[in-house]
């Protein structure tokens, strides 16, 4: 317990960043959560203070369940936009997409908020993308005009693609674990993929400067990438600022107007235009 108590006081500090020449602009922050579990701890109020400390201008929020979003979009509707998740609990991720249920209860949510992305969702295999559940959650993607916010792998960005060639998906973590290179062929080969780069920063920057075939993607496709957060537990949100400024440091390294696409302006294009 005691130890639990000094790891939580120590963490903050041995987070900082070395903040010099990092990205000094605004950020659209494209992976927020604020789910039940975050309820009691943060107040809507204090998750707008944190965006302010981070210098976070706008975020797309999804939670589980979708009144989470509610509550936050209550505070601060001009700088939120939310997004459709199907989850009432954290155990419902692993069936979301054969849940008749859930499908109501996404149709129902529909009619509350103007979600303006589906997700963000996890779905490992593209025979999942068959089921009659997931072929009702595309019809209204494509009737919302929601964009498909999806924490997957390449194979099933490219099974989605080739049954809705017209849906836009922003690729929740770039895939996660997918390498620069395989980012670059999704990019080069679906025109509607965005990928947004949350838990990535660690992969982005080495030692001192951008990994090299990092910065080369980053430039070349500068138009298609967002960062995040992804405060998926209250872990995330106790160092809500450094996950930003992580994000900060290796944007400080690019050409600015690259730095300011990815950091806020392409969100914007995608969410609030
Ligand atoms: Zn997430």
């Amino acid at each position: 317990m005691i130890l639990t108590i000094v790891l939580f006081a120590v963490a903050p500090l041995s987070l900082a960043i070395a903040g010099d020449g990092s990205y000094k602009g605004p950020v659209f922050d494209t992976h927020l959560h604020y789910s039940k579990e975050a309820w009691p701890v943060y107040l809507p109020k204090d998750v707008l203070e944190k965006m302010d400390l981070a210098k976070v201008k706008s975020a797309l929020v999804s939670s589980t369940p979708d009144s989470g979003t509610e509550k936050l979009l209550a505070v601060a509707p001009q700088r939120l936009v939310p997004g459709l998740r199907p989850y009432r609990t954290p155990t419902e991720k692993v069936r979301w997409y054969r849940s008749q249920d859930m499908v109501a209860y996404s149709q129902a949510r529909l009619k509350t908020l103007r979600h303006k992305a589906f997700g963000e969702v996890i779905l490992w295999f593209a025979q999942d993308l068959e089921t009659p559940q997931m072929l009702q959650y595309l019809d209204l993607a494509a009737e919302q005009n929601m964009v498909m916010h999806l924490h997957t792998n390449s194979r099933v960005v490219e099974a989605l693609f080739k049954m809705r060639p017209g849906l836009k998906v922003l690729w929740a973590h770039a895939g996660f674990d997918e390498p620069p290179d395989v980012i670059a062929r999704m990019l080069d080969q679906y025109p509607n993929l965005s990928a947004e780069l949350s838990y990535r920063a660690e992969h982005i920057m080495g030692a001192d400067d951008v990994e090299p075939e990092w910065k080369e993607l980053l430039v070349r496709h500068a138009d298609r990438f967002t960062v995040g957060s992804d405060t998926w537990e209250n872990d995330r949100w106790s160092i809500y600022k450094y996950l930003i400024d992580q994000h900060r440091e290796w944007l400080g390294k690019l050409p600015d107007k690259v730095a300011q696409k990815i950091a806020y302006e392409n969100a914007r294009t995608l969410f609030m235009e």
